[in-house]
């Protein structure tokens, strides 16, 4: 059944569609998305509202979390110098926050750990650079095979409209990789991902279920669509995707690795940390608004990244400014009233910053480009407006959030 063919309706509390999808194992992703589940509602109001509501919520004795964490870490606490926590990121306000937090408040010995973006920005790229210099942490940055990762790229693109995918599975499985590498127990990530819209069994939880970062006996692998027989007609060979793939689950019990969330026992707000990591690091936002959305300070750093969102809008109907203004209303920043009316002024904006890198990048053309994300649209959410199809001016989505 084509999960897309229900009747598109709008949380309450923030401006989210009911075609949301919520993080999945992406090496199970196919073409018609058929892994994927879409966000919950109850009484009208979306999972990821009642999860973030929790936060603001006085019923959480944040001094009683803080009392658990500090006896777990005591458990694993290096008492030889060597590195006794894991923090993946990019340098970016989240990541800054978890590993300062870590270090100052709790006394542990974080290693940091980057795996690059597709191509960095001029902020970005600075922003990487001061997290170790300024930031009192150590780094291990890991940049794969650009022609690799650009075939891969191109191949999700392609098949699967979904660019960001190769990155999301590097992204996510390299960091425990680096782990048993250096004998790390601990993972720490800053929110959880219950926290824009998770399944009921992950909701409230202090760590990420292993569904999601292992692999298990016999597991159909795929990348970009293609398992690792088909990949390799690509040019694509296993060793190339080491990286991309996830610990063994039984090597992950073994060797007692956790893949934890800070903000589960630490409070972690966004702007809060954005103004720390300008202090700690002199993070900087970028001089532009991030096309498609009001933010300057989030997902900054890569020139592909805009077309992870833009893609999401093709296929599901909500973009980058719907999924940004949300967060905000769920954080109190802004009123709905005020998100809806960021919604209708950049959900649909086009991102042509870095639109000639992509294609490059990707080695697509442009017409290439429109073709593959046309016949990706469901009929159920966008009507054809004209002929002018540059930068999509020839479509309008079917339902906005009033
Ligand atoms: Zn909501």
């Amino acid at each position: 059944m084509n999960k897309n063919l229900e009747k598109v309706s709008f949380c309450k509390k923030c401006v989210i569609s009911n075609q949301k999808v919520l993080p999945s194992q992406p090496l199970e992703d196919d073409s018609a998305h058929s892994n994927k589940e879409k966000l919950s509602f109850k009484d009208g109001v979306c999972f990821a509202c009642l999860e973030v509501e929790k936060k603001y919520n006085q019923h959480i004795d944040w001094e009683k979390r803080e009392t658990e964490l500090k006896v777990l870490l005591e458990k694993y606490r290096s008492r030889n110098g060597s590195y006794d926590c894991l923090v993946p990121g990019s340098g970016g306000k989240d990541s800054v926050w978890q590993a300062h937090v870590l270090k100052t408040k709790y006394g542990m010995n974080p290693l940091t750990v980057t795996f690059s973006p597709h191509i960095y920005t001029d902020v970005g790229m600075q922003n990487f650079h001061n997290w170790p210099l300024r930031g009192g942490v150590p780094n291990f940055l890991y940049t794969p095979n650009g022609k690799i990762h650009g075939k891969l790229t191109s191949l999700a693109f392609k098949n699967l409209l979904h660019p960001f995918q190769p990155f999301i599975l590097g992204q996510r499985h390299f960091s425990s990789h680096m782990a048993k590498m250096f004998d790390i127990k601990l993972i720490f990530h800053g929110e959880s991902q219950a926290e824009a819209g998770g399944q009921a069994d992950e909701l409230g939880r202090s760590d990420m279920l292993l569904r999601y970062w292992s692999r298990s006996k016999n597991q159909n692998i795929k990348i970009a669509g293609y398992n690792l027989q088909e990949l390799k007609e690509f040019g694509i060979s296993e060793n190339d995707l080491k990286y991309y793939l996830p610990l063994d689950v039984d090597e992950i019990i073994k060797k007692d690795i956790k893949l934890l969330y800070l903000g589960h026992w630490e409070r972690c707000e966004p702007q809060e940390n954005y103004y720390l990591a300008t202090k700690i690091t002199n993070f900087k936002p970028n001089d532009l608004r991030t096309e498609s959305t009001f933010s300057k300070y989030s997902g900054i750093d890569d020139r592909v990244d805009p077309f992870h969102f833009y893609t999401a809008y093709v296929k599901f109907g909500y973009g980058r400014c719907s999924e940004d203004a949300s967060k905000e209303i769920r954080n109190q920043y802004i009123t709905r009233d005020e998100g809806v009316k960021l919604v209708h002024k950049y959900d649909h904006e086009f991102p042509k910053r870095y639109f000639k890198d992509f294609l490059e990048y990707t080695n697509i053309k442009e017409e290439e480009f429109y073709e593959t994300l046309d016949s990706f649209r469901s009929p159920l959410l966008w009507e054809k407006t004209g002929n002018d199809y540059r930068y999509c001016n020839n479509w309008k989505l079917k339902h906005s959030v009033v």
